[in-house]
């Protein structure tokens, strides 16, 4: 066996590979460096999903003709001079390896100019060698233009996927930093067509619009740093409520430092923050924008530094869950009071839908109009209920099976399966118990003496303070043995040894709550609650019907199963051919 070094044609495409491994990742490059060059203008096409043509333009501050050969060549960059400028890092970029890459592996075109300077210049490289360079009339700015990516890399190109969906990554890449840098005007076309175009007016909820349209921004709430948050730390962005949600993750986007990331965990700790909230398997809508002392974070670790390594992730993890539950809770207790505001940024249909709880997220001009207007008393600020999620008023028609009611709402026929109704409702009311920390008990009159399983002890001892919240007061009584005196009166509850049992059994397999008190909660509401196959009577549907509407969310049971289906009228139509 022989070691031979690679020529460096072979080295630059393997390096080219791992910087640049498709279309939006060369996206993702360009727009950071136009973000680095404090651009206040972006603008980005491509055609046939990137793969025949990418251009991205900025008003930034360019670079001078004598600089263009430097940018495309490797491990040249004006942003660090050594190693240990990454420590306290002002820019996305450092390596010096993003243009490079992309010069390698496509036929490059880039032109340039600095305020000041006689004339701009221009620079052409085909797959990785300088063709010429030569002065030019240029406005602002920088423009780079790859045309034909990877096809000198046969192999890499085989592993792209359809246009389509080559497009779907660089919408995503886009829109993502479009809404982390409202200040900025991003533009996007995909064959010249405009997918969004963003003002640069600084509001977040402007951006939010152009980006995710005006469906989804009706459903945005800010995010903000927890007040005990440690210090340096911050978190900021949007998130959807409950009311919200979507399939997959494509639109939840994690930028750490301004740099789009991907993490598992803080994915999943934004997902828990949902906890009960949403079906199993929905997904919110998110763009969360995480600051860390530049000390406590290592931005250096991946090759596309799509994911980062931060120092503290247990505090960093606290802090997305801790601020999303704020948000969506904060809005869920102003619910009755939002306030549907005249805005002349915002048009028309999305001023009927729109309820924003927090008028400090507005810009300064609608705040200011808003609070004009509330001096006035005048009625062009309506103040109405924000019922998106609650359930309208339903007729009951009766019961399938002994399992699902059958109910008629203004927008179609519902049918709602009692046992996870029953239990959404059992689990609000118990945690409405612990939050206004006064749960309603009811002593027993016979006391229950419990021999508990040696295997539940420990659930028994670690979690008895959660059951005393929820309601459950248990003494120990010698040994493994304890006695209920009372139980939580929200719960019809006929067997209190059994239901403890049954408790303790889903707490010891690790529980289905975001906390403990939660999977208690979730337990014991699912254990005492109406079951399958249980004949009701039209009163007791209309009972649990009217519980139901009542409830903050009432679309999913604790345990994240949905509580109802809805078909509207036109479904039905649609079934019966009548569409
Ligand atoms: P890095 O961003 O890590 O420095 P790049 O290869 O992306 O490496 O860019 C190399 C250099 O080219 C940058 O350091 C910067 O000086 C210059 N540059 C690249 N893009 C732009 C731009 N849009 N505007 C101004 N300068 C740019
Ligand atoms: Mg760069």
């Amino acid at each position: 066996m022989t070691i031979l070094r690679l020529d460096l044609e072979t080295v630059g495409k393997i390096a080219a590979g791992e910087v640049i491994e498709r279309p939006a990742a060369a996206i993702k490059e360009l727009v950071e460096n136009a973000i680095d060059a404090s651009a206040t203008r972006i603008d980005v096409s491509i055609a046939g999903g990137g793969v025949d043509v990418i251009d991205v333009r900025d008003n930034g501050y360019g670079m001078t003709i004598d600089q263009l050969p430097l940018a495309v060549e490797r491990h040249a960059t004006s942003k660090i001079t050594s190693l240990d400028d990454l420590g306290s890092l002002a820019t996305l970029g450092f390596r010096g390896e993003a243009l490079a890459s992309l010069a390698a592996v496509s036929d490059l075109r880039l032109i340039s100019t600095v305020e000041g300077a006689p004339s701009g210049g221009e620079l052409r490289s085909r797959y990785g060698t300088v063709s010429q360079s030569h002065p030019m009339a240029w406005a602002r700015g920088t423009m780079v233009q790859a045309r034909d990516l990877f096809s000198n890399v046969p192999a890499r190109r085989k592993f792209l996927k359809q246009p389509q969906t080559e497009s779907g990554y660089v919408t995503r890449v886009v829109g993502a930093y479009a809404l982390a840098y409202p200040t900025i005007s991003f533009s996007l076309d995909i064959d010249d067509r405009t997918i969004f175009s963003t003002s640069g007016s600084g509001n977040a909820l402007d951006a939010a619009i152009c980006v995710w349209g005006a469906e989804v921004a009706g459903s945005l709430v800010p995010l903000s740093t927890p007040d005990e948050t440690a210090a340096g730390y911050s978190i900021s962005g949007i998130v959807s409520l409950p009311e919200l949600d979507r399939a997959t993750r494509q639109q939840q986007y994690l930028f750490a430092q301004g740099r789009l990331i991907a993490d598992r965990r803080l994915a999943a700790a934004l997902e828990q923050a949902y906890h009960t909230l949403l079906m199993i398997g929905r997904r919110p809508i998110a763009c969360i924008q995480l600051s860390v002392p530049t000390d406590r974070i290592d931005v250096n670790v991946h090759p596309t530094k799509a994911e980062v390594r931060f120092a503290d992730d247990r505090l960093i993890f606290g802090l997305v869950q801790r601020s999303v539950r704020e948000a969506i809770s904060r809005h869920a207790s102003f619910d009755v009071k939002s306030v549907i505001v005249s805005s002349p940024i915002i048009d028309q249909s999305v001023q009927r839908r729109m309820a924003l709880a927090h008028p400090e997220w507005l810009d300064r001009r609608t705040a200011e109009r808003l609070h004009e207007r509330q001096q006035d008393g005048l009625d062009a600020v309506a103040v109405t209920p924000h019922d998106a999620r609650r359930l309208p008023v339903l007729r009951v028609l009766g019961q399938i099976a002994s399992m699902f009611v059958v109910a008629e709402g203004p927008d179609g026929m519902y049918l709602v399966d009692q046992h996870a109704a029953h239990e959404r409702v059992l689990f609000e009311r118990l945690m409405i118990g612990v939050t206004s920390q006064s749960a309603d008990k009811q002593l027993l009159l016979h006391p229950a003496t419990v021999d508990l399983p040696l295997r539940h002890w420990e659930t028994f001892l670690k979690s008895r303070n959660d059951l005393a919240a929820l309601g459950f007061d248990i003494d120990e009584f010698g040994a493994t043995t304890v006695v209920i005196r009372s139980v939580p009166a929200a719960l019809k509850i006929k067997d209190p040894h059994h239901t403890l049992l049954m408790i303790l059994d889903e707490l010891a397999a690790g529980g289905r709550g975001e906390t403990r008190l939660e999977s208690a909660a979730i337990s014991a509401a699912c254990h005492t609650s109406i079951r399958a196959g249980q004949l009701l009577t039209l009163l007791e549907m209309r009972e649990l019907v009217r519980q139901l509407e009542a409830c903050s969310s009432p679309l999913a049971c604790g345990h994240g199963r949905p509580t109802m289906l809805r078909m509207t009228a036109q479904d039905l139509e649609r079934q019966f051919s009548r569409r």
